[in-house]
């Protein structure tokens, strides 16, 4: 049993395999006259359940990071971990299966305009076919609605808003119940409640089901959500704020919203 009271130290994180260990890593685009690095010694351990959020000014390499924690670009220099797997110098074939593992919700919501909201939720169904009793035709509407479109399931992209095409593309990240999502402003295009009901989503799945988000954003109405923020500015990641002390919000008994700065 423990009876320390001492404060919770960055140090001594959960006792579990972080779902992103990063280490030492360097990442530059173009070579020659063109070099240009973005990213400059990070290191960063996210666990499960945990929601981050990644905050920096535009072009401080929010999304570069994004898209190497992803698996959808090569490491050049230095360790990254998802789900205890080392992406450095893996073939192409395992990055497709490292992928499976999350869910992507970018900017550019990329939905296919033939087919309708709930067809475009199952076209991600169809990748992992293992989904118990619950048809795909279901589990596809039912996200839908989870996120307040359940009366636009049969309307295709053109018939919908903004925020309407960017909760479709929301859904279809999210009816897999990846273990990681990663998020690149997914609420900018919403209006307060529709960004609301994304990160209320979003948190069930994290508390319920361990689920654990990396979200890049700017907006300040849904930084409540966050265990912790870390911001980046010109490659190097500057702060790291425990907002909600992790082993705390995780049993129930209580929130402690220490605040500290590494
Ligand atoms: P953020 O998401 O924080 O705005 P990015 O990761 O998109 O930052 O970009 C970081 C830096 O890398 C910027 O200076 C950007 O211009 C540059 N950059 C991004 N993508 C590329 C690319 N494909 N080729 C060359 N430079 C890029
Ligand atoms: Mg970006």
């Amino acid at each position: 049993m423990i009876t320390s009271s001492a404060p919770t130290s960055l140090s001594l994180p959960p006792q579990v395999e972080p779902s992103i260990q990063i280490r030492n890593l360097n990442f530059h685009y173009g070579e020659g006259d063109l070099f240009k690095q973005v990213l400059f010694d990070i290191n960063l351990e996210i666990y499960s359940g945990q929601i981050v959020i990644l905050t920096g000014p535009s072009g401080s390499g929010k999304t570069t990071l994004l898209t190497l924690i992803g698996a959808l670009r090569t490491i050049q220099d230095g360790s990254l971990q998802i789900l205890g797997q080392e992406l450095k110098g893996l073939a192409p074939k395992k990055l497709v299966q490292i992928r499976k593992n999350i869910g992507f919700i970018f900017q550019a919501h990329n939905l296919f305009y033939s087919l309708t909201a709930r067809q475009n939720v199952m076209m991600s169904t169809d990748l992992y076919p293992n989904s118990g009793s619950v048809t795909p035709k279901n589990k596809a509407a039912d996200i839908l609605a989870q996120l307040g479109l359940a009366d636009r399931v049969d309307y295709k992209p053109h018939a919908l808003s903004g925020g309407q095409k960017q909760r479709v593309a929301i859904a279809r990240a999210l009816v897999n119940r990846p273990n990681l999502i990663l998020a690149d402003e997914p609420t900018a295009a919403l209006d307060k409640k529709s960004g609301r009901d994304v990160v209320t989503l979003m948190q069930k799945m994290a508390r319920e089901e361990g689920i654990t988000i990396l979200m890049v954003t700017h907006d300040n109405r849904i930084l409540d959500v966050a265990d912790r923020i870390i911001n980046l500015v010109d490659g190097n990641l500057e702060s790291d704020n425990i907002i909600n002390d992790f082993s705390a919000s995780h049993d129930g008994s209580g929130v402690d919203s220490r605040t500290f700065m590494l």
